[in-house]
Parts: structure tokens; C-alpha cells; sequence
């Protein structure tokens, strides 16, 4: 279902096929000849394949896509109707814009922005719509999507690594970074979930006490994959392979309920549309089986939250993260990873920030996953070189290979360095880097676009200190600057367990930083050493950036609304009625045991009703708590001043009600309680 290259080359006149290859290959510009051309080869596949509408397929600033949907039928005088799609229709499309979030770059009465086809990523249909993939842009050329720096942190990264490659006589060429996510998710039984308002609104259980075991017999993790389950896995990798997904890997996770999907990885940008679809599949395809797939970060406390490994490295003739043979390929290795360590330490605030969310913070510090925190996880024989270079002694690895410091060739089982650091928030696998932070929801864009960008400006760093440099002259100077930048960047490397407390207090003696909720990790978006790298690289204006920042922003502080508003009705209207009933056959059970024998032991039953009223005034006073900071964060009219009540004082008073409740659960009759338990819901057959 995808109009791939062999689509095309079947498809196109040879001529057409050519010019359309240069525009996708070199990004020359597409001539409108040739895109009519293109557009009716294209409307034809897609006919074929039962498309009746087209849609420009689009990521706003929301982070997730949008699609309109338009016939390709068009009216005749004789009152028939031919399909007809132009290539004006496929290079550009114009939306109303208007609902989508801007943050103030785009005022209502210029509502209009337009959708440019992004030639690199493939059209392909899905449920009967020819879907092209395409930016998003205000008519005064402002991005108003997640693809559009995207595209242009690649580009950025592409001219700076050719200009690294140069010093190291390499021909021009095209340089990707290559991006494979890991898409781990929940699925839970529909007719649990609808009887949640919590997991309807929010998309988390906001109550529920710990189930009776959780995830310690580790008898989930690889294990056998319960049939209904199984079914909805074949159904989704079908579903996938035909638009061109190559999901590869499948199994049951960690906790219970919990499952991932591992694709094959692609260029950064057809990463992410095949992400985005991974995550759209699964959730449309679970209503197949009774099930409902949860993407939240940290659907149930207690037990571990979902995230998503974004995979990523640099390809070009070869895959640029692989050491290489000659002792050449090596300090040419030596110099990209250097490059990398210098980036992830420059920038780690930028990183964290990427992949800040309401949902990300009840993540990100919790038992199984990183901390908040960012550091770079090398690996014990990467590590003994950087050690040697920077301390500059001889290298002596494990096995006892000495190695004349970049100029020799690194041990070959560098290759394979399964050694892995799962605690660690970035981490090097042999020849690519796994950034652990991003959440389960997260569109990666912002990730992918900062990681390029940051790793882009460390290149035009090198390529600016060494170009006019060659032979002797430039090896030497190259081991001195790989030598002096890794001694700068050195605290951001830590190889230990990422999870433990005392890494808090080293990374803070460190200096690195630590956000652990989304109202500390957004400002630094607006700082100026942020907007001068955007802007240096040509990748987001300043205008840019601060509408992303005011976007997020607003964004956090809706979805804590949400959480607030749920909360409390559900407290008021299902929690609070049920133990108060609950309560009250209590003390008429007591009453009519009374009456019938006046000398009846009742301790247990007088004492049950205490805990149940004592815990109502608690729940209660918790609401009023709750309540009152919710209309006062309301009535902040800036949003960073909103988003800092948020997570300082609201969140606090949130999970207290939620342990109020919570301890009400466990003595509270099983047919007065509400909504279906943890126990409930994540061991359903
Ligand atoms: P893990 O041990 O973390 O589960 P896997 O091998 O299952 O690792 O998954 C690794 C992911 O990394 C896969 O999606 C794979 O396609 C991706 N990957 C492998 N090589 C690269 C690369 N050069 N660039 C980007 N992603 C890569
Ligand atoms: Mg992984």
C-alpha cells in the first residue's frame, strides 16, 4: 500500500521517475510538470488499491497527525463525475488552520497555513485515503509542525558531517541519521476501561491501589503471549507491513499487561511517520479483540511505565557509529563519537526537555527508568579509551591489546558491545546510540531535531578549528582536540547504575542538570544559548522556538486540567458515595446486631466504620485542598507561573487524595467499589 521507489520505477515514465528521484535524493526542487505527472500515476495506484480520497497527512504542534480527507471526484457538465487529482493538489494543500495550537505565531485572522508533500517519506493508503506525508507551514513560512525542523535539523547535519568527512578525504556525499523506535504499550480489557473515567479521560489510572503481585516473578517479561493478544500482534504487524512499517520484533514486557513492538530502523524522518502510524494502528486495531491499547507513559503506579528507545545513528556510505578497520576509520570514529559526547553535555538540558510531559514525569526517575537526568553511557572498553585519551596514558584494554591512541586500530569486539547499561538514559550499542528518555506518547520529532541539531553544531565546531589542516599537521591536532573536548565533556559519561540515589547527589556534584517535572524542563527552550544553536544551524527561528515553548506549555497545563477535573468528579461523584454507602451498611449491620443481641462483640465492625469515616474526612479535606489550588492555578494567567502550581503544589495534593482513596480500596467491600481494580485489570484471560 506504499508508492515506494519500485512503485514508482514501475509506475512513472523513466523521465519523470529521474527527475522525481533527484528532487527525493538531492532535494532539488519539483517541477510542476513533473508533479502532474506524478499525481496521476499516483491517483491511479491508489484507485487500485480502493482509495477514494486523498489527505495531506500532517503532524501539528499537538504532536500527533492530522488528516482531511478529500474526494478525488470532480463534478462533469454531464452530470458524471471523473477522479481527478492534480500535482498541485499533491505538492500543496491549504488548511484552515485555525484550531490548531501556534502559540501566537499564527493569529486567527491569517488562519490559513499550507501543507507542502514531503517527497522523502512515501504516500501510501491507509483505509481508503491516499495519504501524503507533508509540512506544515504558515503562509509567512513559519513552521507550524514537528516535521519541518525535523527535516531541516537533517539537513543541517548532512552539510556539517560532510564537512568532518572532508578532513578525513571522503567524496560529498548523503549523510541520514537513522532513527528505529521501540513502541512499548499496554493493553487492558475494554470493558474495564470504560467503566474508568480516569483511564477515558486521562489515559492513566489516577486511583488504585497496588495489586496483589505485580511484576516480581518476572514471569511476564519474553514469556508466552496470551492468544487474544496474539492475534492482535498478527493483525497489527499485517497492518503495518503494508504501509511499509517494518516492524520486526515483538514480545510480552515487564510489567504485566505490557508489550512491545521494535521496527527496522529508517532515515529520522520516515522513523517518526512510522512511529506515529505504529502508534495509530495499535490503538484503532485493539477494538478488534475487546482490548484497549494505553500509550500513556505511567498507566498504573506502582508498576513500570512505558517508554520508547528511540534508536539513532548516522548513516552515510557506511554507518558512521561503526569503528572502523584502518587506523584512519578509527580517529575518524573517535572524532563522531566525541562529537556526540560533546552534543548530549552542551545540550543534555535541551534533550530532557524534548521529552518533557505531564504523562513523562511520573516516568522518569521511577524505579525502571532513567532519571531525569541526562549522562552518556559508553561501555567498559569505550571507556578505558576515553580515560587513556583524556588522562593520556596508554590504553591497555581487557584483553590486553595496546593501542597507540587513535592511531591504531580499536579492538574489534567494540563492535559488539552487548555490555548493556540498561539504567543509563543514553546509551552507546555498538554502533548506534539509544536515547532511553522519550516516553511512550512522545512524537520523536523534537528529540530526533535536537539531537541532529546539537550533534551538527559539535561538527561545524571541529570542521571550523581544522579545516585548512592536513596530513601530520591535521592527525595531530585532531587527537588534540578529540583529547581536550572529551576532558570538557567528561562528567556527562557515567557507566554505573543510573537508577541508584547516590547517582542524584554525583550528578548534582557533576553540575549536570536535573529536571524532574515538565514546568522545570521547558523554560530552557527560550534560553539564548538554545535559540543561538536553532538559529546558528538555520533550523527553528527565534519566533519559532518560543511558539514550541508556549505550545508545550499550554499543552502540560491542559492536560493537568484534565487530571484535576477527573479527579475530583470521580471522588465526588463514584469514590465518596460508595464508601460513604458502604459505611452506612456498616452501622446498620451493627444496629440490627445490637438489637438482636444486646451483649454481641462488635469491635471489629465499630472499628472498620472509624476507618471508613475517618478516611472520608480525609479524602475530603484532600478535595477542598485540591479544589482550591485548582481555581487558583486557573486564575494565573501565565502559563509558566500556571505550570509551576502545577507541579509543585498540585500534583503533591493529587497523589495524596489518590492515597486517601487508595486506602479505602483495600477495606471497602468489593461490590461497593466502583471501578475495576488493578487486580482487575491487569491479569485479565
Ligand atoms: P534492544 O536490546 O534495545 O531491545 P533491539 O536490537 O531489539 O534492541 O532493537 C534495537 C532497535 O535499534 C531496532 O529498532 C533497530 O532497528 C534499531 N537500530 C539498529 N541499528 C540502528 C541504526 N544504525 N540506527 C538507528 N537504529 C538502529
Ligand atoms: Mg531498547
Amino acid at each position: 500500500m506504499v508508492f515506494n521507489e519500485h512503485t514508482m520505477q514501475e509506475r512513472l515514465p523513466s523521465a519523470t521517475y529521474k527527475s522525481l528521484l533527484k528532487t527525493m535524493k538531492q532535494g532539488e526542487p519539483l517541477e510542476i510538470e513533473v508533479a502532474n505527472v506524478v499525481a496521476h500515476a499516483m491517483k491511479e495506484w491508489a484507485i487500485e488499491k480502493g482509495a477514494t480520497h486523498f489527505t495531506h497527512w500532517f503532524q501539528p504542534l499537538s504532536g500527533i497527525t492530522s488528516e482531511k480527507h478529500d474526494s478525488f471526484l470532480d463534478p462533469v457538465s454531464d452530470g458524471r463525475a471523473i477522479m481527478s487529482f492534480s500535482g498541485k493538489e499533491l505538492i500543496s494543500g491549504e488548511s484552515d488552520a485555525s484550531s490548531f495550537p501556534s502559540g501566537g505565531l499564527r493569529a486567527t485572522f491569517e488562519a490559513r497555513g499550507y501543507t507542502a508533500w514531503d517527497p522523502t517519506s512515501y504516500a501510501f493508503v491507509k483505509d481508503e485515503v491516499l495519504c501524503i506525508p507533508t509540512a506544515f507551514c504558515s503562509y509567512t513560512g513559519e513552521a507550524l509542525d514537528k516535521k519541518t525542523p525535523l527535516l531541516r535539523s537533517m539537513s543541517a547535519i548532512e552539510e556539517q558531517a560532510n564537512r568532518v568527512l572532508a578532513l578525513f578525504g571522503w567524496e560529498p556525499q548523503r549523510v541520514v541519521p537513522t532513527v528505529g523506535a521501540e513502541q512499548e504499550y499496554f493493553l487492558i480489557s475494554e470493558k474495564d476501561y470504560a467503566k474508568r473515567q480516569d483511564l477515558v479521560m486521562c489515559g492513566r489510572t489516577l486511583f488504585g491501589y497496588a495489586p496483589c503481585k505485580g511484576q516480581e516473578l518476572e514471569e511476564h517479561y519474553f514469556g508466552a503471549i496470551r492468544p487474544t493478544v496474539n492475534e492482535f500482534m498478527k493483525e497489527l504487524d499485517d497492518e503495518l507491513w503494508a504501509l511499509g512499517v517494518p516492524a520486526r520484533t515483538k514480545h510480552n514486557e515487564v510489567a504485566p499487561a505490557q508489550h512491545e513492538l521494535a521496527p527496522i530502523f529508517t532515515n529520522a524522518n520516515r522513523g517518526v511517520d512510522e512511529n506515529l502510524l505504529t502508534m495509530e494502528k495499535m490503538r484503532l486495531l485493539a477494538s478488534h479483540y475487546g482490548l484497549v491499547c494505553l500509550l500513556h507513559e505511567k498507566p498504573f503506579e506502582g508498576i513500570n511505565g512505558s517508554g520508547k528507545h528511540n534508536n539513532w545513528s548516522l548513516s552515510a556510505s557506511k554507518n558512521l557509529f561503526d569503528p572502523g578497520e584502518s587506523p584512519m576509520d578509527n580517529l575518524r570514529f573517535l572524532v563522531f563519537l566525541t562529537a556526540v559526547i560533546q552534543a548530549v553535555d552542551d545540550y543534555q538540558e535541551l534533550l530532557r526537555m524534548s521529552v518533557a510531559s505531564a504523562g513523562n514525569d511520573h516516568r522518569l526517575g521511577a524505579d525502571e527508568a532513567p532519571p531525569a537526568i541526562v549522562s552518556i553511557f559508553l561501555g567498559d572498553e569505550l571507556d578505558a579509551i576515553v580515560d587513556a585519551l583524556v588522562d593520556d596514558h596508554e590504553y591497555e584494554s581487557a584483553e590486553k591489546v595496546a593501542m597507540d591512541l587513535g592511531v591504531d586500530v580499536l579492538p574489534n569486539f567494540l563492535k559488539d558491545n552487548t555490555d548493556r547499561n540498561r539504567t543509563s538514559p543514553f546509551a552507546f550499542t555498538g554502533n548506534k546510540f539509544e536515547f532511553r528518555m522519550p516516553g511512550s506518547n512522545v512524537n520523536l520529532s523534537d528529540a530526533n531535531m535536537i539531537l541532529n541539531t546539537a550533534v551538527a553544531k559539535s561538527f561545524k565546531d571541529f570542521a571550523d578549528a581544522m579545516e585548512g589542516k592536513e596530513g601530520d599537521e591535521f592527525e595531530t591536532a585532531t587527537i588534540a582536540y578529540i583529547r581536550k573536548t572529551l576532558k570538557a565533556h567528561r562528567r556527562i559519561i557515567f557507566n554505573g547504575n543510573g537508577y541508584a540515589e547516590e547517582w542524584e547527589r554525583e550528578a548534582e556534584r557533576r553540575g549536570l542538570a536535573n529536571h524532574r517535572t515538565t514546568a522545570d524542563a521547558l523554560p530552557c527552550f527560550v534560553d539564548p544559548k538554545s535559540i543561538a544553536l536553532f538559529e546558528g544551524l538555520g533550523v527553528l527561528s527565534e519566533a519559532e522556538v518560543r511558539s514550541r515553548y508556549e505550545v508545550k506549555l499550554e499543552k502540560y497545563n491542559k492536560l493537568l486540567n484534565i487530571e484535576a477535573r477527573t479527579m475530583k468528579r470521580m471522588v465526588r461523584r463514584a469514590y465518596l458515595p460508595a464508601i460513604n454507602d458502604y459505611a452506612a451498611e456498616v452501622a446498620r449491620g451493627i444496629t440490627a446486631v445490637r438489637a438482636a443481641a444486646a451483649d454481641a462483640e462488635v469491635g471489629q465492625q465499630e472499628a472498620l466504620l472509624h476507618k471508613l469515616l475517618a478516611g472520608v474526612k480525609e479524602i475530603d479535606a484532600q478535595l477542598q485542598a485540591l479544589d482550591a489550588a485548582h481555581h487558583a492555578a486557573l486564575g494565573l494567567p501565565d502559563q509558566q507561573q500556571r505550570a509551576n502550581k502545577y507541579a509543585h503544589e498540585i500534583v503533591p495534593i493529587m497523589e495524596k487524595l489518590r492515597a486517601a482513596v487508595d486506602e479505602m480500596e483495600v477495606v471497602t467491600d468489593r461490590d461497593h467499589w466502583p471501578v475495576p481494580t488493578y487486580n482487575d485489570m491487569l491479569f485479565y484471560v
